[in-house]
């Protein structure tokens, strides 16, 4: 008993919900920081599971541990990513049901990296065969290629995943896995064009120019150093430290031959890859009536070459705009700023709808044809709430989703589970949480939401600016009590603003956006000519990506703020049919480094990531809860008066079966006959729980 007590001391507690004050801040705290300085990273609060990043190697991901959590219940061995794994295949298996796992947590946590755990624990322990093999391989495989694709060096994390990703894995009857499918989220194309100091385009890039053989180089028309490319030479690290292009290059090619990429569809791709790095090196020079004319034509020849398009044509449309006057077609010069503009443009829209492209390939080829049912597990790695030194356009829409996810969280959680005590008439006491739905309606609201507001004025091309959306903000959402107008600055945060920033009081905390670019970014504009240029390209990604259709006029496309919000509403609908499971993830330092717990910046995590509520909660209510039917299902064997069958309702026999086995009665609760539920506290109903 002693021995324990000194361990505990030293460890802490494997479940939040066992802690003495389990009310403080500060005592939720020192047992995540015991725990962190003996390499525990995970932590659960009841099913939900906390893990703090240890940035270093740790042998608890091997075989062997894969193997010790499989088919083992939930509580009986230390907290881990496998139990959750486990636990939610165990009872999709058993109770045939839909599935998903929420990983969040702010850039640089750990998301990315537990996602992959998990589908490697279910790649390892899931039944297979000879032939599911190949689904395995392409499931694990799909991971380097969008990464190479979509992840790129950042401040915050030298492998930051610049989309979001919603990947469903497909089981059959028997449990194994048998196919995929990927949602992505809006790929931030802006670092195409632009990285800030110390970041870096995404990684394809440089693990093409370092790893690709010379003759592939040499038929893209580029060189081996990345400092040749004005894309790649804005944040000034071309070359990481931790990253090794090279190797990655290697992995990358492999997975393409795996997942099903003919040569064609690679020499395409990587045609694509190479005429964004020569796009960016095109410059513009003023002729003598102002207008822009290219300065060099080598890099246009590459891209007429590598895309397959018309060199001339393209020529004309990176310096003209096509504009329909009284029915006519007139082609209006561009001067310098706007062709460098309609470049980055055409850059930014290839790479952006080849990411699309990408995705929509490796689920052709995850997709599983036979019909019979089946049964999925969503793995959701999206990204986390961003704080930057300038918040812009991407950053509004991440931390919208953000709210979103937080929204889902309570819905299913804190106030599902307050809800669900009030309906099965068992006596609860309300805990206070914020909900954040206020700040939902603030940002999605029809009609007087910022998104609609900003919609708005992108409808109204030549007049509308920047500067007028944010007067139209102050005008419509000035007084909401998280919304911070210039002119209110002072007295609801008591910070001042600039006169081109609004601010909103997100439930992590406030944010203050430049408005600078929001409208360009709503819009999302293609020149007409150049699209035109594109659906005609003999490039067979591009043809896919650029329809003719898109140069119907009477269709005017969603905004992307519009598509985004479309998009996160059908995610939250296909995330509430399913049961979730939770992992929030902590971000220990700002320096990437091991054993370092910065008190201030996890404390900070742990209030918006709303641990403390969730605990609250928790403690409050039963860790277990079964339908009466399935209770007795699993446990009659365990009393003569239920076993082998019982034959009156599910629910007295459940009350016979809980007296015979002895609980005290404050330690279940039965559930009204309505809303047929038993619900044990925390020893567990059977099977206790051990707390080492
Ligand atoms: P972002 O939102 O920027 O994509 P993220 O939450 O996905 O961030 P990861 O890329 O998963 O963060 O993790 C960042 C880095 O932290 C990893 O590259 C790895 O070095 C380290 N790391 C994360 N989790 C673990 C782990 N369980 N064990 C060892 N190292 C880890
Ligand atoms: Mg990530």
């Amino acid at each position: 008993m002693e021995g324990a007590l000194i361990a505990r001391d030293r460890v802490g507690v494997q479940d939040f919900v066992l802690l003495d004050s389990h009310t403080s801040e500060t005592a939720f705290l020192n047992n995540l920081r015991k725990r962190y300085q003996e390499n525990l990273i995970y932590t659960y609060i009841g099913t939900l599971l906390v893990s703090v990043n240890p940035y270093k190697e740790l042998d608890i991901y091997t075989m062997t541990q894969m193997q010790l959590y499989r088919g083992v219940n939930f509580f009986e061995l230390p907290p881990h990513l496998y139990a959750i794994a486990d636990n939610a295949y165990r009872v999709m298996c058993s109770e045939y049901n839909n599935h998903f796992i929420l990983i969040s947590g702010e850039s640089g946590a750990g998301k990315t990296e537990a996602s992959k755990k998990i589908l490697q624990y279910y790649a390892v322990t899931c039944p297979t065969t000879e032939q599911l093999q190949i689904v395995r391989d392409r499931l694990l495989l799909s991971n380097p290629v969008l990464e190479a694709f979509g992840n790129a060096k950042t401040l915050r994390n030298d492998n930051s995943s610049r989309f979001g990703k919603y990947m469903d894995i497909q089981f059959d009857f028997k449990g194994a896995p048998v196919g995929g499918h990927i949602l992505s989220y809006l790929i931030e194309k802006s670092r195409v064009v632009h990285q800030n100091h110390g970041e870096r385009n995404f990684h394809i890039f440089y693990q093409l120019l370092e790893g690709g053989d010379k003759d592939l180089l040499c038929w893209l028309g580029l060189e081996r150093n990345p400092q040749k490319y004005s894309y790649l030479i804005q944040g000034r690290c071309a070359k990481v430290f931790s990253i090794n292009d090279k190797n990655d290059w290697k992995i990358v090619r492999k997975a393409f031959s795996i997942i099903d990429f003919s040569e064609k569809d690679i020499e395409h791709l990587f045609g694509i890859v190479a005429s964004v790095l020569h796009f960016g090196n095109i410059q513009f020079e003023e002729d003598s009536n102002g207008h822009a004319i290219i300065r060099n034509g080598t890099q246009i020849k590459w891209i007429s070459k590598l895309l397959g398009v018309h060199l001339s044509i393209l020529q004309e449309a990176l310096t003209h705009r096509k504009i329909e006057a009284r029915s006519e077609e007139v082609l209006s010069p561009l001067n310098v700023d706007l062709a460098f503009y309609a470049r980055d443009a055409v850059a930014k829209a290839i790479y952006g709808r080849t990411f699309t492209w990408l995705v929509n390939k490796i689920n052709g080829s995850l997709a599983n044809k036979d019909s019979t049912r089946k049964t999925v597990i969503g793995l959701l790695d999206i990204y986390g709430f961003e704080v930057l030194d300038t918040n812009s356009f991407e950053q509004f829409c991440i931390n919208y989703c953000n709210e979103k996810l937080q929204q889902l969280l309570i819905e299913m959680t804190l106030k599902a589970e307050q809800e669900e005590y009030e309906l099965e008439g068992i006596e609860w006491e309300p805990i206070p949480y914020f909900n954040n739905k206020i700040i939902c309606d603030l940002v999605e609201q029809k009609y007087k939401g910022i998104i609609s507001i900003l919609d708005e004025e992108c409808l109204r091309p030549g007049e509308a600016t920047d500067l007028s959306f944010l007067e139209k903000l102050e005008e419509k959402v000035g007084d909401h009590a998280h919304f911070v107008t210039r002119k209110l600055a002072d007295q609801k945060t008591r910070k001042s603003i600039d006169w081109v920033d609004f601010r909103l009081l997100h439930y992590a905390g406030e944010v203050t956006y430049c408005a600078v670019g929001f409208l360009e970014k709503n819009n999302d504009l293609l020149y007409r000519n150049l699209k035109e240029v594109l659906c005609n390209s003999k490039n067979g990604i591009i043809r896919d990506c650029f329809l003719l259709s898109e140069l119907d006029n009477r269709r005017r496309p969603e905004t992307v703020a519009t598509q985004f919000k479309n998009s996160l509403t059908s995610l939250i609908e296909i995330l509430m049919s399913k049961e979730p499971s939770y992992v929030r993830c902590i971000k220990p330092n700002e320096n990437k480094e091991p054993g370092k717990f910065d008190d201030y910046l996890i404390r900070h995590q742990v209030k918006y990531l709303g641990l403390m509520e969730h605990l609250r909660v928790r403690r409050a209510g039963f860790a277990y809860r079964r339908k009466y039917e399935l209770f007795l299902q699993r446990y009659k064997s365990l009393c003569p008066a239920t076993w082998p069958h019982w034959h009156g309702p599910a629910a007295e026999g459940v009350e016979r079966l809980i007296k015979y086995i002895g609980y005290k009665p404050e330690e279940y609760k039965l559930g009204s006959l309505f809303c047929p539920r038993v619900q044990a506290k925390y020893k567990g109903c059977l099977g206790k729980r051990e707390y080492k």
